[in-house]
C-alpha cells in the first residue's frame, strides 16, 4: 500500500524503544519531508525488525544504533548502524545467505537460526530494492537498503 515512509519508520522505532535494553540508544537521522513508497507494511516491518534486532543483539557493549534515511531522488536509502563487534570483510556477503552465521561460538550463545537477513534480502528485493552491508571488525556494522520512491507528481520532470 502507499505509505509515507518517515512517519511509518518513526512508528517502528517508537515501538522498539518500548522494549529494548536500557543501555542501548537509538539515534534517528530522518529527513523532515514526506516520502511516499509502495510497500507491504507487514513485510517491511519484518525487514526492519530483523535488522534492528541484529544491531541490538550483536552490540554486546551497548552503545548507539543510528537509524538513517537519505533521499536519493529516485529512491530512499535506509541505513542501520551499530557499534558492535562487526563482521569480517570476507563474510559480508555471506550473512545474507540462509542459515549462515558468522562466529559460531558467539552465535550459539546469542541464539537464532541465521534466517533473519536472508528473509530481509528476499523481502527488500520483492520491493525492488537492494540490500548490502558494510563493517569494520571491532568497530561496528551498517546494514543498508534502498526502496524506490513513488512518483510524487505525475508528468513533472518528464
Ligand atoms: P536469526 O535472525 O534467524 O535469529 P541470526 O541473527 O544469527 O539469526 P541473521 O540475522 O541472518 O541470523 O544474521 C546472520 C549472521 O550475520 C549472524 O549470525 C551474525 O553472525 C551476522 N550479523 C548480522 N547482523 C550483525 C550485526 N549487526 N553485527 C554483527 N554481526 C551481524
Ligand atoms: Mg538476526
Amino acid at each position: 500500500e502507499r505509505t509515507e515512509f518517515i512517519t511509518y519508520f518513526h512508528q517502528v522505532i517508537d515501538r522498539f524503544e518500548m522494549h529494548i535494553p536500557e543501555h542501548i540508544e537509538l539515534v534517528r537521522e530522518l529527513p523532515k519531508g514526506k516520502f511516499n513508497v509502495w510497500i507491504d507494511k507487514d513485510k517491511m516491518t519484518q525487514v526492519l525488525d530483523n535488522i534492528i534486532s541484529n544491531a541490538i543483539k550483536y552490540s554486546p557493549e551497548g552503545g548507539k544504533i543510528q537509524l538513517k534515511v537519505e533521499n536519493k531522488r529516485h529512491y530512499l536509502q535506509v541505513s542501520i548502524r551499530d557499534e558492535g563487534l562487526g563482521i569480517a570483510y570476507d563474510k559480508l556477503e555471506k550473512i545474507f545467505e540462509r542459515f549462515y552465521r558468522a562466529d559460531r561460538a558467539r552465535s550459539r550463545k546469542l541464539g537464532g537460526t541465521g534466517l533473519g537477513l536472508a528473509i530481509s534480502k528476499e523481502l527488500v528485493e520483492a520491493h525492488h530494492g537492494r540490500i548490502w552491508a558494510r563493517s569494520k571488525e571491532g568497530r561496528g556494522t551498517t546494514i543498508i537498503f534502498t526502496l524506490p520512491l513513488m512518483n510524487q507528481k505525475r508528468g513533472y520532470n518528464r
